[in-house]
């Protein structure tokens, strides 16, 4: 008894510091919205045609009745939204997309991430993120802090500091299946929640024909990635943060899914 509490207190370092990275990272983006966002709201992009872009995210806010987004322009291609609440969001515009983009395509993406907006996504998945980092870190720290040093000792002949390395081994897998399990769950509510936004999307943009006309140019639209091996190679070794590419489900199924809505729309 004593040992597994004695155990279970060597899990409190990294839960402290997950938490504290989760609530560091949640202040970030109120601040975010707060201080900085709001700084921006106004602008009019001279470049994105009648209103610009701004003035289509107005008239599709206030469609849905929630406040405009606060819109930030960035550099590169970007599109992205955060909300900590409904009525204190930003959406971040890559001025690369502001060339790219017609009007259609603006209006197709921006409802999109109005979209997420208005289901609460980002708020969802930072909690998400950070149950399955604290999980992930538990079952890394069990591993290399705990058995493999036992093993070490085990095998070095020395007396393992920690003695029962069968209980060991057993956490270290069970850790390891639930945080394998929970992703694969996340992964699968990741895409789903693109389904959910691209269903508020079309109420928005109201004709579907016009969401699926944009999924089509999107599709062959090639974005540029700048891919940075070792920063990708480190990020998968701590954080397996891989998942920015595959969050969105293939623009077919998209497409099928926007077709399926569209008929049910003309049958009504
Ligand atoms: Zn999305």
């Amino acid at each position: 008894m004593e040992e597994i509490l004695s155990f279970l207190a060597f899990y409190i370092l990294p839960v402290v510091i997950i938490s504290a990275l989760s609530f560091w990272r949640f202040c970030r983006s109120v601040e975010f919205d707060v201080t900085q966002a709001f700084q921006f709201s106004d602008r009019v992009f001279a470049h994105a045609g009648e209103g610009g872009c701004y003035g289509i995210l107005k008239k599709l806010a206030k469609k849905a009745r929630v406040n405009t987004p606060a819109l930030i322009h960035m550099e590169g291609h970007a599109l992205v939204t955060y909300a900590v609440r409904k009525d204190r969001s930003v959406v971040v515009v890559g001025k690369n997309d502001l060339e790219l983009f017609n009007r259609i395509e603006m209006e197709a993406a921006l409802a999109h991430e109005l979209g997420h907006i208005l289901n609460g996504h980002h708020v969802k998945a930072m909690l998400w993120h950070s149950v399955l980092l604290a999980i992930y870190f538990c079952a890394f720290v069990t591993f290399f802090a705990l058995l493999l040093p036992a093993l070490v000792a085990d095998i070095f002949g020395r007396g393992p500091f920690f003695s029962d390395l069968l209980f060991l081994l057993r956490i270290t897998v069970i850790l390891t299946l639930l945080w394998v399990g929970l992703e694969l769950v996340f992964r699968f509510y990741l895409r789903r929640r693109e389904f959910q936004a691209d269903e508020k999307w079309a109420e928005l943009v109201v004709d579907p024909q016009k969401v699926i006309q944009a999924l089509r140019r999107f599709e062959v639209l090639v974005l540029p990635r700048k891919k940075n091996f070792a920063q990708l190679a480190w990020k998968f070794l701590v954080f397996w943060v891989t998942r920015a590419a595959d969050t969105h489900p293939s623009d077919e199924k998209r497409i099928a899914r926007l077709e399926k809505l569209a008929r049910e729309k003309a049958n009504t």
